[in-house]
């Protein structure tokens, strides 16, 4: 099983959704946390991961 740092992250965590609207957000994991991503359409900084289970 080949491992590719770039795939694996867009498997884990570069991938959000916004809690209100429901759009996706690409955006890596440090820039979530760290709270520079918004929402472009709500502005909202309130993200999950796409992947809830
Ligand atoms: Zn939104």
């Amino acid at each position: 099983m080949a491992k590719f740092p770039e795939a694996n992250a867009r498997l884990m965590k570069n991938k959000f959704v916004c809690r209100k609207c429901k759009s996706v957000i690409r955006a890596s994991n440090m820039m979530v946390i760290a709270g520079l991503v918004k929402c472009r359409k709500c502005k909202s900084r309130i993200l999950r991961p796409a992947r809830k289970k």
